[in-house]
């Protein structure tokens, strides 16, 4: 090769060799850049709680199995069955119970407390004698003083039956229903007994669901008495079975049932709803909401299915008595039932065999599903209340001025402005406005959004949404009475 060839190849070589360090350089910077966009999305994406997932982690399908089976073994947990039998019956099942809480608490380093809430059920429908009931208790105290009043209950009925609901003999082996959702509570109380949150939580296991949801409407209506501040009450009945009566095997998902409008709904209130809207924005389903966005973020695996309404077809549940006296509460279920199982007793017919046994229960789903209650109740406890007394100040604008009252917690960052669509299911869109008491949303009229507010602390836990009160209207010069709060004025 002649000199000229070579010095021409090895200009060639170092140009490549510049061509190629600068498209390296190239897709460094872009990568650089790319690397500083993907960390200013993750900023300002919700913060993640860092308790939850050592929460979620340690809850054990394993312990969860030992207890349902456990509970099984007594023979029957009917609600009417022998309490002074140390192996049988519903009295065996409340002991066991009781110790089983004792030794989560003693975990606790003291905060938390186990109580047996017993009274005499007079006679009813399904008791044909006065009997006493037992809700065991276990709570757990917050940590901060402005929010250890504020309280999040979950729940599962220990009791069970067979075809009948009276027969206190019958073999009711209730391992879904509901050994699953008591044995979920006692795993998640063990679990978070060793964790501190600003607010309380009340891990509950109570009788008499079978017999008119007995139990939790003692203890809903001593909370009402005693003015106890449950800003949220989460129900786990049937939580165990992923393989339905219709053939589907679905161990992903859990149904998380809201309802709409308030059961404790007033006149008033109706007639502001009838007006304006809201009858898919109860502080329930704002609940059930938050439950989907935590439970979907720390458990991606799981899909939270929501279904607006308050329970199934003819059925209720614990969480109702809750509802009734002015308490957000939602209900757990399992996506797909098996009534073979449910309610039956235990036997073969044509080769099907009947019951609410231990082997018709997917014990890594119930784990699954008191993953996502754990989640929901950790974030709820210890995030910040959700404000109060949120209204829209003014009445006729283009423009949404939204105040709300202070939170009191020390650790309080600031909040949140939420809106939708009137259609959409979910809240799609947050706004943080500061740590102030009172926002204008310019150029978004009421009239054609839906918005709510929420709080956010320092480490960036989020509470609940809140959706705003209409303040009743102002009476009109020309009017001598005062208008019905949401009587659309006449034009
Ligand atoms: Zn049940």
């Amino acid at each position: 090769m002649p000199p000229i060839q070579r010095r021409r190849n090895i200009r060639l070589l170092s140009y490549t060799v510049f061509v190629l360090l600068v498209c390296e350089l190239g897709i460094l910077s872009t990568s650089v850049l790319s690397q500083t966009k993907s960390q200013r999305t993750k900023r300002s994406s919700p913060a993640m709680n860092a308790q939850i997932p050592k929460i979620v982690a340690e809850i054990s399908p394993k312990n969860i199995e030992n207890t349902i089976r456990k509970l099984e073994s007594f023979g029957t947990r009917n609600t009417l069955s022998q309490q002074d039998d140390p192996n049988r019956g519903i009295g065996a099942a409340r002991d066991w119970l009781y110790a089983e809480f004792q030794k989560a608490a003693a975990q606790s380093e003291g905060r938390m407390t186990v109580e047996k809430q017993t009274f005499e059920q007079a006679k009813a429908q399904r008791v044909p004698q006065p009997t006493m009931l037992t809700n065991i208790v276990a709570t757990l105290k917050g940590t901060q003083p402005e929010s250890v009043n504020r309280v999040y209950v979950v729940s599962g009925h220990y009791d069970s039956m067979c075809g009948s609901a009276i027969d206190a003999k019958c073999d009711a082996p209730g391992a879904n229903d509901d050994a699953s959702g008591t044995a979920a509570v006692l795993e998640m109380a063990r679990v978070m007994a060793k964790y501190k949150f600003d607010a309380t939580i009340i891990f509950m296991a109570v009788p008499g669901e079978e017999q008119g949801l007995l139990g939790a409407t003692y203890f809903a209506e001593q909370a009402k008495k005693t003015n106890m501040d449950i800003e949220g009450m989460f129900t786990n009945d049937i939580v165990g079975n992923s393989l339905g009566g219709n053939g589907v095997r679905d161990a992903r998902t859990v149904r998380v049932f809201s309802e709409g409008i308030p059961s404790n709904e007033t006149e008033r209130e109706a007639a502001t709803r009838r007006s304006v809207g809201g009858e898919n924005d109860s502080q329930s389903r704002q609940l059930a909401r938050f439950v989907k966005e935590i439970g979907e973020r720390y458990l991606p695996s799981m899909k939270v299915w929501l279904i607006y309404r308050r329970d199934r077809y003819g059925r209720g549940g614990d969480h109702q008595p809750f509802l009734e006296r002015g308490f957000s509460a939602v209900r757990f279920t399992e996506p797909n039932e098996n009534y073979q199982h449910q309610h039956q007793n235990v036997r073969t017919e044509n080769g099907v065999k009947f019951g609410d046994l231990p082997e018709f229960v997917d014990f890594s789903y119930v784990a699954n599903v008191a993953r996502v209650n754990a989640a929901a109740l950790a974030a709820l406890a210890s995030g910040p209340a959700r404000p109060k007394t949120v209204t829209f100040p003014t009445s006729l604008s283009n423009d949404t001025p939204i105040k709300w009252e202070a939170n009191k917690e020390p650790d309080l960052a600031g909040y949140e402005i939420v809106w939708r669509d009137t259609t959409a299911p979910l809240w799609t869109n947050a706004q943080p406005v500061g740590n102030v008491l009172t926002f204008t949303m310019k150029g978004m009229s009421k009239d054609n959004y839906f918005f709510g507010v929420r709080a956010v602390d320092k480490d960036g836990n989020r509470s609940p949404v809140t959706y705003p009160r209409p303040l009743p209207r102002a009476p009109r010069p020309n009017q001598t009475t005062t208008t019905e709060p949401g009587t659309p004025p006449v034009e």
